[in-house]
């Protein structure tokens, strides 16, 4: 795996490649075997962390606090309903995310996204769905 400096957005510190195990807990080791997270190097005093690509070895986005977790775990939760429900294909949900907030494929990832962006987001996807799940 490439080493990749990656720093701490909320104390400067830097990160370093652990296994998911160590943070989640050794009962999940089954399940996050190969898995590997960004963590702050002050973890767990400083509460943040990131994915890492399985095959790359690069983080998956900026690392992020509890907050930020769940914020990106909500937008996650409000895109799946999209195309869960039949409202848009997966493809087609982020193709129209792109458009609406001006992002390039690069950008559009939620891992990379801040508290702001998945505010946004969610307000984005639960207007659409609102809208079109009462006009059927
Ligand atoms: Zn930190």
């Amino acid at each position: 795996m490439k080493k990749n400096k990656v720093y701490c957005p909320y104390c400067g510190a830097e990160a370093r490649l652990r296994p998911a195990s160590a943070i989640y807990g050794d009962s999940t080791k089954a399940v996050n075997e190969d898995k590997y997270l960004y963590v702050c190097n002050r973890y767990p005093k400083c509460d943040s962390y990131v994915a890492a690509h399985k095959k790359t070895g690069l983080p998956m986005g900026s690392l992020a606090n509890k907050e930020l977790r769940h914020k990106r775990m909500l937008a996650h939760r409000a895109i799946d309903r999209l195309w869960q429900s039949g409202i848009m294909s997966t493809p087609r949900v982020y193709q129209w995310l792109q458009a609406k907030f001006g992002l390039s494929e690069k950008q559009m990832h939620i891992a990379k996204f801040s508290e702001y962006m998945c505010d946004q987001v969610i307000a984005a996807c639960d207007e659409v769905y609102n809208r079109l799940r009462t006009a059927n």
